[in-house]
């Protein structure tokens, strides 16, 4: 990465536009802009876009062991500057991705000793800031402190009257089936008031508000071992606050508070901001200023692959229908077969060890799930006891790399506190040291993770696919919850989903003998969803034996269709009604339209990008779908017409 620094401006306290007013940071293009004050002593921020208010003032500091950081504050200096770099990533929604921001360095001093300094990174759209935390006086003379303990993040974020809210609670530790809460697996809610707090615990990031000026998500990353992750509750109104891991978490194991040495700093506080939904689509804030963490082992690949879980449920971990997912997953060309829960018993070691051979020789690797615990829930699923302890998890991934293992999806970890913060850690640098992909379930939402931790894939952190298995009432709200993902959860991460299926029924009858949701949606809208939920190395939920019934055009657009890509565009949405969105991968674009309103979706789609070669799937008013070649247009517009549950998608060179 290439840093370079364009401007250099120092401003001492004394150049203050007044003594409470510190300063207005504009970006590059000075539109968004964050306004810096101390009042009653006590440090504040508020946001605007275009001059218009976006975050009303809202108060900083944090309440430590050492000192409360929250009061008695006086600005003592602030400094700014623009930062100019380049960097490149395969996994992400971009891969090549610039970044300009306004940088500033706040000092704040409490009562006279300076106390932190808040570094801010301000791009056309993106704010990022974080607490970097010093070194204090201590009580004995000529000592000083060398660690802190954060015991209240008082970072709020006041939304301005009329504000409504799209958000997801977070979970009580410790609660839910197996006693696996939080596992991040709650709906998100469109359009709600402000003044809820979700039954006190609040709610989980990201977090989607409408200002009457305009779109914020606000989020958090760069959370390693070093600090928690967090949350956000609603104090009152429209004030939402940062929050410590609840207490129950990791069923009472471990702090709420994180530990921070001193010097030490925050993980950053991220606000995105427009006028409409594109920047929250497209923005890159959760990785532009965090760091890989540690050199990839080998170079890790990516792709498609399957996973049968998802139809079969438990009883398909078995060696006869994981060797027909193998065939399946070659013949499709995709790379990978994920083998979910029970495989240790189900299976065995070495029918897995053959499995894997097996999978080689077809050009096909296997990856492996493992239970987090432990001694935080009673999920009974196997393997157990393995991921949680250095010495039995290297071990394990010895093994595994022994016989060509992929990598490890591990679930139910159910904790957002720092010691759980440190496990995800340790397994992504072992599993990396064994040359393992890794992907977390029943976990918090990865906070940069994809360019700190070279061998990370991506997360659940969602109300994901298995739902469909679940339930009718999930398999209803699989469109409007589809509206919601790009703009919000997958908005800063990659989503391990597991979506895309032609099964009528989430079964492996595909009828209604046996358990298993009725799906609703449209084939066209599960090709879509392909399209729509971004994550390197996709596990899609198609069934063998259903699938081959299928149209041959279906199966040759989910054989081609790209799980990396080089850029994205927001072309329209509501969340929660409507979301047509355009990825691209290498000249092709795919423009995917789908739609919950409950009525048709009839648009007019200015689409410059789309120069030959483009495909039209649609739905009809059944929801059955065709594909046809068509010309490109002229003035470059494109009709469709969608209907509820069903997707438009267009495919095309530039
Ligand atoms: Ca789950």
């Amino acid at each position: 990465m290439k840093r370079l620094i364009v401007t250099s401006l120092f401003f001492a306290s004394a150049l203050a536009v007044s003594a409470q007013d510190v300063a207005t940071l504009r970006s590059p293009d000075g539109r968004l802009s964050m306004s810096l004050s101390c009042r009653n002593s006590s440090a504040q921020y508020s946001v605007a876009y275009d001059g218009k208010t976006i975050l009303d003032n809202s108060p900083l500091g944090l309440k430590t062991d050492v000192a409360d950081f929250s009061t008695g504050l006086e600005s003592a200096a602030i400094k700014v500057d623009t930062v100019a770099f380049n960097y490149q990533s395969k996994v992400l929604k971009k891969s090549d991705i610039k970044v300009k921001a306004t940088h500033a360095v706040w000092r704040l001093n409490r009562n006279g000793v300076p106390a932190f300094d808040l570094v801010i990174m301000l791009k056309n759209n993106d704010i990022a800031f974080r607490y970097e935390m010093l070194r204090q006086p201590a009580a004995n003379k000529g000592d000083s402190t060398f660690c802190a303990t954060i015991k209240d993040d008082q970072t709020h974020f006041n939304m301005p009257t009329g504000t409504t809210t799209f958000l997801s609670a977070q979970m009580p530790g410790g609660t839910g089936w197996a006693r696996t809460a939080p596992s991040y697996e709650l709906p998100y809610f469109a359009d709600r008031p402000t003044g809820d707090n979700a039954n006190g615990a609040g709610f989980i990031f990201p977090c989607l508000f409408k200002t009457p000026n305009g779109w914020a998500l606000i989020s958090e990353t760069g959370v390693t071992s070093a600090y928690c992750a967090s949350h956000l509750v609603c104090e009152n109104g429209g004030s939402y606050k940062i929050a410590n891991p609840i207490e129950s978490d990791y069923n009472y194991n471990g702090t709420s508070a994180p530990g921070i040495p001193l010097p030490g700093c925050t993980p950053w506080r991220t606000i995105t901001v427009g006028t409409d939904l594109a920047p929250i689509a497209e923005t890159t804030i959760p990785w532009d200023f965090v760091q890989p963490l540690y050199e990839p082992s080998k170079q890790y690949t990516y792709g498609a692959g399957t996973w049968s879980w998802i139809i079969g449920f438990d009883e398909s971990v078995n060696y006869k229908n994981q060797r027909e997912y193998i065939d399946f997953t070659a013949k499709m060309g995709y790379a990978s077969v994920l083998v979910d829960n029970w495989w240790d018993t189900q299976i065995g070691r070495d029918s897995i060890a053959a499995l894997s051979k097996y999978a080689l020789s077809k050009g096909v690797s296997l990856m492996l799930w493992y239970n987090s615990n432990g001694y935080w829930n009673d999920a009974p699923q196997t393997p157990r006891n393995i991921m949680n302890n250095i010495i039995a998890r290297r071990r394990e991934m010895a093994w595994m790399k022994s016989i060509g293992i992929r990598g490890i999806k591990v679930d139910f970890f159910g904790s957002d506190k720092q010691q759980t913060m440190q496990l995800y850690e340790d397994i992504l640098a072992d599993a990396n040291d064994f040359g393992l992909e890794v992907i977390f379930h029943g976990a918090t939402l990865p906070r940069g993770w994809e360019r700190m931790y070279p061998n990370f894939i991506g997360s659940e952190a969602v109300l994901a696919s298995e739902n469909l298995h679940f339930g009718d009432d999930f398999c209803r709200q699989e469109s409007y919850n589809a509206t919601l993902h790009p703009l919000i959860r997958n908005a800063v991460a990659s989503m391990d989903y597991g979506g895309v299926t032609f099964n009528d029924y989430f079964n492996t009858a595909n009828d209604t003998t046996i358990w298993g949701g009725h799906r609703v949606t449209s084939d066209i809208f599960q090709m879509a969803v392909a399209v729509l939920f971004q994550c390197p190395l996709n596990h899609l939920a198609l069934y063998p034996r259903v699938t081959k019934d299928n149209e041959p055009w279906k199966l040759e657009f989910l054989k081609n269709v790209p799980t990396l890509w080089d850029d994205i565009k927001l072309i329209d949405a509501y969340p929660g009604k409507y979301l047509i969105l355009a990825r691209r991968h290498a000249h092709t674009w795919y423009v995917v339209a789908i739609n919950a309103t409950g009525a048709p979706l009839k648009r007019t789609l200015s689409l410059p990008m789309l120069k030959c070669g483009i495909t039209l799937y649609s739905d009809d008013t059944n929801l059955k779908g065709s594909m046809k070649e068509i010309k490109p247009s002229k003035k470059s517009t494109y009709e469709i017409n969608v209907p509820h549950d069903g997707a438009a998608i267009l495919v095309g060179k530039e």
